[in-house]
């Protein structure tokens, strides 16, 4: 038997999306719980996100009438996710968990006083297919004072969201059409105002994650949740074939900290891990993510090491990025998300052919990418787009219209052209195969049908777009020299496998066997969403809802072996999650 330095109910590791969400609930159990983050920062690239989480069938809809059910949201992942035999963690026992406790947890969090609210538009990814929703799913946090948090704030990671003004990520969608738009430019304003009113009252708005963890941090630290930063975790302890506590480092000396109820790890990816990604993911790399520095996998080798099953492990939250002089050295890469879905732009592989539906999912955008990769290079791909598309929408993180560094053409990122064929002289493609591209591209916008991908035939190309362009928000002609092109690489925010786990978020054997006291949440795990992104934030919102249902599971579950406690899995009690 171990002697423990320390003994909590709940040990969890890594303080991502799922982390606080479990000590809320242990808490409101009556339970004591520990988060063990590895870095000098609290929330991970949950903080870091734009902190959306896809759920279905959520309070705010019912509140602002929009129609879902626990029906329909069944017909829609199904219809996204089809059988997906080889994806485990998304079995339909854990779908329907998903579904059923995600509006609990939003419920949940209501009650702990964690503010969110919905997104009024963010259509599903695939809002065609049956029981998709045009107007979205997603739920976020509101806006959030820092100063709130007290000597906390200095620990909470920031988000990449960052506007000289406070701003929703709402908000911060629609400022790019300001040149063009009364409504936008009375927008600005109001943030402009928020802004001095901010300054004069002192407040320090954050949005998007940090938010969004913020907020579940000042929850956390109100109701007694322990944290501890630059703590480490490396290595699980397990007794007896159970998972009674962990190793990590106070003081500089390893620390043995006991858990009556079980381990949960919350610990993130292995966006960061090139040998992960060789073995698991060729191809890929580490200089185009944007997941948080603490994404480097070692809490998936050691959960496989005591046995875990892995699965999905190929499978990465795509997000097609577009790297400037310098960006690739950056932590937030400029993302080409919505560039080549919006009007007076394509995607093009080294060839000069259009291959995808440019308004696609970010995941499904990078898996084409690497797809056609196998036949035609295409990493990176081309985006193409003429001045209409300079003047009127952003570049790799720059305004509309406005002068692109010098740096920028001297260095060869972006090419510029009178013609069309000059510029695929300049991209090393067939000038007569790359004007074919365009002209039959123009010709589909002149009929507003794309007849190759159907671009715009879904709400979800038409959100990209650009709202204020008739008649197709992301259908424009490349017409108005001159032309341009930058390249387009296949990034992601994160990887999007790992340790197979249950309805209850406990983690299994190949066997299928549980392995006990063990619960895993978040990119650590082989998500329920298999291997689709059903709508925004299905990342976030899969973190936070299972250490939610994992936390239940301990609360409620008898203890699974410290010393003088019941050792036998046998006794452990399922079937709480049904009660809340
Ligand atoms: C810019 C950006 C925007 C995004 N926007 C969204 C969005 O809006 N919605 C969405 O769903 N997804 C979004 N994503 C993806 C999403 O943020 C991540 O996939 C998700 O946050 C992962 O959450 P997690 O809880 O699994 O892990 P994380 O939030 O990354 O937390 C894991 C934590 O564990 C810590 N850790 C790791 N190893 C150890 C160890 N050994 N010991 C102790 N601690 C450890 C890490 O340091 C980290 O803090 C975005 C990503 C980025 C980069």
């Amino acid at each position: 038997m171990s002697d423990f330095d320390e003994v909590f109910d709940l040990v969890v590791v890594g303080s991502g999306g799922g982390s606080m969400c479990a000590g809320l609930v242990m808490r409101s159990a009556g339970k004591g719980v520990l988060i063990l983050e590895k870095t000098d920062l609290v929330g991970g690239t949950s903080a870091r996100s734009g902190g959306v989480m896809w759920m279905p069938n959520n309070p705010f809809m019912k509140r602002d009438g929009v129609e879902d059910s626990f029906e329909k949201a069944t017909t829609y992942l199904d219809a996204v996710l089809g059988d997906q035999k080889d994806a485990p963690g998304a079995s339909r026992e854990r779908r329907r968990t998903y579904l059923t406790e995600a509006p609990r947890m939003v419920d949940f969090l209501g009650s702990q006083g964690v503010k969110l609210t919905r997104v009024t538009e963010w259509p599903d990814y695939y809002d065609e297919r049956p029981g998709g929703s045009a107007s979205g799913r997603t739920v976020v946090a509101e806006l959030f004072d820092a100063n709130e948090l007290g000597s906390w704030k200095q620990k909470l990671r920031p988000s990449f969201i960052r506007a000289p003004v406070p701003a929703t990520l709402e908000e911060m969608l629609e400022l790019p059409g300001l040149k063009r738009s009364w409504r936008v430019k009375m927008l600005l304003l109001k943030l402009v105002v928020r802004g001095i009113i901010a300054k004069i009252t002192g407040k320090d708005w954050v949005a998007g994650g940090a938010a969004l963890q913020g907020r579940m941090l000042q929850a956390a630290v109100r109701t007694g949740v322990e944290i501890r930063t630059e703590s480490p975790v490396t290595e699980l302890i397990v007794e007896g074939g159970v998972v009674t506590g962990v190793v990590t480092v106070k003081e500089g000396r390893p620390w043995r900290v006991g858990a009556r109820s079980g381990v949960l790890v919350n610990a993130g990816g292995f966006a960061h891990n090139q040998q992960m990604r060789d073995r698991y993911q060729p191809g890929t790399s580490v200089k185009w993510t944007m997941a948080a520095p603490g994404d480097t996998g070692e809490m998936i080798e050691e959960m496989m090491r005591q046995g875990a099953a892995i699965a999905q492990m190929e499978e990465r939250v795509g997000c097609q990025v577009t790297l400037p002089p310098g960006a690739e050295e950056g932590e937030f890469k400029p993302t080409a998300q919505g560039m080549t879905a919006s009007p007076h732009a394509i995607l093009v592989d080294q060839s000069g052919v259009r291959y995808m539906n440019e308004g696609g999912s970010y995941m499904a955008y990078c898996k084409a990418m690497l797809e056609r990769n196998k036949v035609v290079p295409a990493v990176p791909s081309w985006c193409v787009f003429d001045n209409q598309y300079m003047r009127n929408y952003m570049l790799a993180g720059t305004m509309p219209g406005s002068k692109k560094p010098q740096r920028w053409y001297d260095e060869g990122y972006l090419k510029q052209a009178g013609t069309i064929e000059e510029l695929a002289r300049k991209l090393n493609m067939g000038p007569a195969r790359l004007r074919a591209t365009v002209e039959r591209f123009n010709q589909f916008v002149a009929q507003n049908r794309d007849e190759d991908f159907l671009r715009g035939e879904r709400a979800y190309d038409r959100w990209l777009g650009d709202p204020f362009n008739k008649p197709s928000e992301t259908l424009g002609s490349i017409t108005e020299p001159p032309f341009y092109a930058v390249p387009v690489l296949p990034g992601d925010v994160g990887t999007y496998g790992g340790v197979v786990t249950d309805e209850y978020a406990r983690v299994l054997r190949q066997d299928g066997s549980v392995i006990p006291g063990l619960y895993a949440t978040g990119v650590s795990t082989a998500s329920v969403m298999g291997r689709a992104y059903p709508g925004a934030g299905s990342s976030v919102g899969p973190s936070f809802v299972w250490g939610y249902v994992a936390a239940k599971h301990a609360a409620t579950s008898a203890n699974v072996g410290l010393p003088g406690r019941a050792s036998n899995v046998a006794q452990v009690q399922v079937g709480s999650l049904a009660r809340t």
